[in-house]
């Protein structure tokens, strides 16, 4: 993959970035800046190589028209201050308003255009429908930046399509997020941990096949812990449950018993009667779980059950929270979970969390960033890499170097 300095002087180009600026928000406020600080280095490195910097991205999924509720307008206030410099924001993404405000940037300007998303072309999959979108794109600019690392496992116009068409190269966050994934891929230091929890059950299970592979230690927490324990023949009452997988979950145990990889589950459970801070939660042994209650986090005794099977590891990659962590009654699971990992972290230890949510509740937790070796800004586009997927977004700019 070329990087932006193979892309030779930037001085006076006009260099279209697709970021990743998704961040979570209450109305127009953003809740967690994390992917805006994130995608901020690559677009000031250009700005200050005199670029004329043209950042694209989404927020949330409207349906291929505007919608004010998805409006990148607050994402540009907040990049144009985590840049300390100004940000033009274009209302539209490739019509008048975006034409104009590129025509108007000077060497060094930063240009960002409103949410991809508002166009069909960018989600299409019609071929033709994205290339179109895409043509429209790559004609207000003369090179292309790929840094929005989760996105890159999707086959958008502005991630996929736009690279074929223009000189590109990958931004410096996504180098860094293929980096750390290769590390724990290709010779991870071993005792290798990985961290399984959340609640996109079915998305996730994929990965475990090829974590069978590489990792020496599965634990599994959140929501996706009760298709594990239903698979044992356990009890799980209201919990989130994907009944259609136990009969996979089962094949993954057995794998994981040949191979002699340790899946660790929890030997306790915060149950309550409803999806609600305030339902009762009591502590019960994860084999039986009342027929009335569900659970919502991992118990206290395995929270200190999984920081004891994380101690010696040397690599540890963390997807998921442990239970419902929003809700003050079910985050202590979850906090344990990040305290163990920054306690690795101190040691020398390579620490990986990955997952939208996982790096809002460490977070929210209370605890920065560096105190983690690398906190991913792509959970999905982290766990289909890690599954031994293709990712568009990267072998698109592989073939265009071939
Ligand atoms: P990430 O974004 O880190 O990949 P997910 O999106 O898969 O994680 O899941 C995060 C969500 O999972 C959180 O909103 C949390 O409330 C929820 N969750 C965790 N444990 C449970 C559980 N036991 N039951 C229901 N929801 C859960
Ligand atoms: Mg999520």
């Amino acid at each position: 993959m070329k990087t932006i300095a193979e892309l030779g002087d930037l001085r006076g180009r006009r260099v279209l970035v697709r970021s990743d600026l998704n961040v979570p928000l209450d109305g127009t406020t953003i809740t967690d800046d994390g992917r805006i600080r994130a995608s901020a280095p690559t677009i000031m490195a250009l700005s200050e190589a005199g670029a004329r910097v043209i950042v694209c991205a989404h927020l949330g999924r409207p349906k291929g028209t505007p919608e004010e509720r998805y409006s990148l307008a607050p994402v540009a206030r907040r990049l144009s201050e985590v840049l300390g410099r100004e940000v033009r924001f274009a209302e539209d993404t490739v019509g008048a308003s975006a034409k104009a405000a590129v025509e108007a940037a000077g060497d060094g300007d930063v240009v960002l255009l409103e949410n991809l998303r508002f166009n069909p072309g960018e989600t299409s999959k019609d071929d033709t429908e994205r290339g179109a979108f895409a043509d429209q794109l790559a004609s207000l600019a003369d090179v292309f930046v790929s840094d929005g690392f989760g996105v890159v496992h999707r086959k958008q116009a502005s991630v996929y399509d736009v690279a074929r068409l223009l000189p590109s190269a990958v931004g410096g966050l996504v180098e860094t997020e293929v980096g750390v994934l290769e590390r724990l891929t290709e010779s991870p230091e071993r005792p290798y941990a990985v961290v399984l929890g959340g609640a996109k059950v079915s998305d996730k299970l994929g990965v475990i096949d090829n974590l069978l592979r590489t990792a020496d230690r599965l634990l599994i927490g959140g929501g996706m812990v009760f298709t594990f324990l239903k698979a044992q023949d356990y009890e799980v009452g209201t919990s989130l449950l994907e009944a259609d997988q136990v009969e996979t979950v089962k094949g993954y145990l057995e794998q994981a018993h040949e191979r002699g990889v340790e899946i660790v589950l929890p030997v306790d459970i915060v149950a309550a009667t409803a999806f609600s801070a305030d339902a009762d939660p009591q502590v019960v042994p994860a084999g039986v779980i009342p027929a009335d209650r569900m659970g919502l986090d991992i118990g206290p005794e395995s929270a200190f059950l999984f920081a004891e099977k994380l101690k010696h590891c040397k690599t540890v990659f963390w997807n998921g929270p442990m239970g419902a962590f929003e809700m003050e009654p079910y985050a202590a699971g979850t906090a344990a979970v990040a305290e163990a990992l920054v306690e690795l972290t101190e040691k020398g230890a390579l620490t990986v969390v990955g997952g939208g949510d996982s790096a809002a509740a460490v977070r929210q937790l209370g605890f920065s960033d560096d105190q983690f070796g690398h906190i991913s800004t792509g959970g999905g586009a982290s766990l289909e890499y890690l599954e031994g997927k293709q990712l568009p977004g990267l072998t698109v700019l592989d073939e265009q170097e071939g």
